[in-house]
């Protein structure tokens, strides 16, 4: 294997440990795809000590009895990295009860539980009866265990833009943070769902348009950034641009449960899988992979997701700070 110069290691990843899954989505059929093989905890020490943001995804992650030596051994490997775990919410007794033993392991962990609309409209998103009613009692179990890192993670789609700006208000009641992300399509994750979105621009810019005033209206920086990170999506959603460029495959790849691993979870272009993997630095620097990268950049695929957006607003300072300064002020 011959190494490249011109790369570096990759700063933000997203890890589906699992694709067992307790909801019915609409907007998503890994819940359908049943017995897929799974990484043991060990596999996980090989990841690069370069990331910085790791999403640990599914599926539903709390599903893995292992979860706390899977997080063991990601402290070993990342050291640095933040961690947040993304769990529809509804096996609430599971959940607290792995989060205390995670806790203990990683005390700075996050968690990101879903919702995607006031009531019956989450319940009908997520297709689970009562589901909202769950995933609240979860978030608030929680913060019971003094978890300082949570957050509601909104999914949009056709059937509840009109709860994004309600799913916002209902974060800054339960005094927790909001992230958001429009359903998208990809071959090979969502059990390969299509989610063809015709949304109203109406309807589009009068949630995000909210949703980007009362960041602005702050005096936090990281608020300011989601802010920027809205109007991104906003634009990406309505005209399928993204506004700034990413560098999948590079800056961030996605992992599957089997050890695949993806520039992202919408590029189908397999660059390896872990288990074969012996140095990860000599891998992603190979000049192989270097011809692979030329594969994804030919595909274009758009994309805007917090896991490819975060990279690329750090490369762009410039551009981020001046829409944020310029539209503070107006
Ligand atoms: S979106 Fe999440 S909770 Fe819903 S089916 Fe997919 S993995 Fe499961």
């Amino acid at each position: 294997m011959t190494v490249s110069t011109k790369t570096h290691l990759p700063v933000d990843c997203v890890l589906a440990i699992t694709y067992n899954c307790n909801s019915r989505c609409v907007m998503c059929d890994i819940w359908k795809l049943k017995n897929q093989p799974e990484l043991l905890p060990m596999e996980f020490l090989k990841l690069p000590a370069s990331l910085r943001d790791i999403n640990i995804s599914g599926g539903e992650p709390f599903l893995r009895l292992d979860l706390p030596q899977i997080i063991t051994n990601l402290k070993k490997a990342v050291p640095r990295a933040r961690m947040v775990i993304s769990s529809n919410g509804f096996a609430t007794d599971l959940i607290i009860r792995q989060m205390k033993a995670v806790l203990a392991i990683k005390p700075d962990i996050g968690a990101a539980i879903s919702i995607d609309g006031i009531g019956e409209t989450h319940n009908q998103m997520r297709g689970i009866p009562g589901g909202f009613d769950r995933a609240i009692d979860t978030v608030k179990k929680l913060k019971e265990l003094g978890m300082r890192n949570l957050r509601l993670a909104y999914t949009a789609t056709n059937m509840n833009i009109e709860h994004l700006s309600k799913v916002y208000n209902l974060s800054r009641e339960l005094d927790i943070e909001f992230t958001h992300s429009y359903a998208q399509s990809s071959e090979f994750y969502f059990g390969g769902k299509q989610n063809v979105q015709n949304p109203s621009v109406e309807s589009l810019q009068k949630q995000y348009e909210y949703l980007i005033k009362q960041e602005l209206k702050t005096f936090n920086l990281k608020r300011w950034l989601r802010a920027y990170f809205a109007y991104g999506m906003c634009k990406f959603v309505s005209s399928k641009n993204p506004i700034l460029s990413h560098a999948p495959g590079r800056d961030f790849f996605f992992l599957d449960p089997s050890g695949d691993i993806y520039p992202s979870v919408v590029h189908n272009i397999k660059l390896g899988n872990i288990k074969e993997i012996v140095n990860f630095g000599q891998f992603w620097c190979s000049d192989e992979m270097e011809e692979k990268r030329k594969l994804v950049n030919a595909k274009n695929i758009p994309v805007w997701m917090i896991c490819t957006a975060r990279s690329a607003m750090r490369k762009h300072p410039f551009q981020v700070f001046g829409w944020i300064v310029k539209n503070k002020l107006l």
